[in-house]
């Protein structure tokens, strides 16, 4: 069992661009989708699929990475999904980069882009509603309401689409794959979840698309949230689950431009809040802090413990 700091990975780690010729194709309809694949489907190649609402960053990038290696194709989709936001604000403002986007996708050997307009995802409203208690019932699932189940609705409907044997999500949205998990189970899906590390610019900021929202001093503040996280996973060591949160959230509150929405320390697997080192052998912390004046609203998440 190991107890304490995890190295966390960072951006500047994701190799150099190779220069290649790649045929990429850029997809916009279901049944274009079907058409291209259904040839590697027949032939027995396994599909490696990324999920992403756009304005990739090396986070992204790590994650396509891992699918190229690991399988005979790459599907990543760029849909910016209507149904997970519950601030119509939020959505507005989410920042759309798809040219850049396929340019990076395609110097990371990517195979296929589907970009669907939300009339291909959503021909009709979904009205289909997932619930995984109590994996959703914590954390983001009260403070963003609808915002899972828009997520199991699209997930559902891409991994449908594509039909991948493997499909890879970032550990950044930790909360998020455990629900992932669960509808997979739920819905009998044949597709393999890969999780992926985090990955953080060298100050140890996770990165985000949101990010981009940011300005420089605002940066500069939510760099504060991982070393805060980095920090505490050494006061842990000396400090019971009860003093770490409250170090974690006394110290970020302390400064200004930084509020915490929550902070929980919580079992990796059901992600319910834990209050001993001992109580289980994979322990998470996941924070949620707002930043600056929009405000943005930002994730992480530290492993405490890990079997
Ligand atoms: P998004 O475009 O924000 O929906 O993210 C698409 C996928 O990229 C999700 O599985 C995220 O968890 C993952 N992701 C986003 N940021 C990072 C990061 N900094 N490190 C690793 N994965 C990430």
């Amino acid at each position: 069992m190991e107890f304490g700091y995890f190295a966390p990975q960072f951006g500047g780690n994701v190799p150099a661009l190779e220069t290649g010729i790649y045929n990429m194709e850029v997809i916009k309809t279901v049944k274009q989708l079907d058409e291209q694949l259904n040839a590697f489907r027949h032939s027995g190649k396994s599909i490696g699929f990324v999920p992403t609402m756009g304005a990739l960053h090396p986070g992204h990038a790590s994650l396509v990475q891992r699918s190229v290696k690991e399988n005979d194709i790459t599907v990543v989709s760029v849909f910016v999904n209507p149904t997970q936001f519950n601030d119509p604000k939020d959505l507005e403002n989410y920042p759309r980069t798809l040219e850049a986007d396929c340019a990076l996708l395609e110097s990371l050997g990517t195979d296929f882009v589907f970009a669907p307009t939300a009339t291909e995802m959503y021909p009709e409203p979904d009205t289909r509603t997932f619930s995984y208690p109590p994996i959703d019932s914590v954390m983001e699932g009260p403070r963003r309401p609808g915002h899972f189940n828009g997520v199991c609705q699209v997930v559902s409907k891409l991994f449908a689409m594509v039909r991948p044997h493997r499909a890879y999500f970032g550990e950044k949205d930790f909360q998020q794959i455990a629900v992932i998990r669960a509808m997979v189970s739920d819905l009998k899906y044949d597709i393999e979840i890969c999780p992926c590390p985090i990955v953080r610019e060298e100050s140890g900021l996770a990165l985000s698309s949101r990010n981009t929202l940011l300005t420089p001093e605002e940066r500069a503040t939510a760099v504060n949230i991982s070393q805060t996280l980095f920090r505490s996973v050494e006061f842990a060591r000396q400090h019971t689950v009860s003093e770490t949160h409250d170090y974690v959230v006394d110290h970020l509150n302390a400064i200004a431009g930084l509020e915490v929405e929550y902070f929980e320390i919580v079992d990796g697997k059901t992600l319910q809040p834990v209050s001993g080192w001992e109580d289980t052998d994979h322990i998470v912390g996941c924070i949620t802090v707002y930043c600056g004046q929009r405000p943005v609203r930002l994730i992480d998440n530290i492993t405490y413990k890990r079997a």
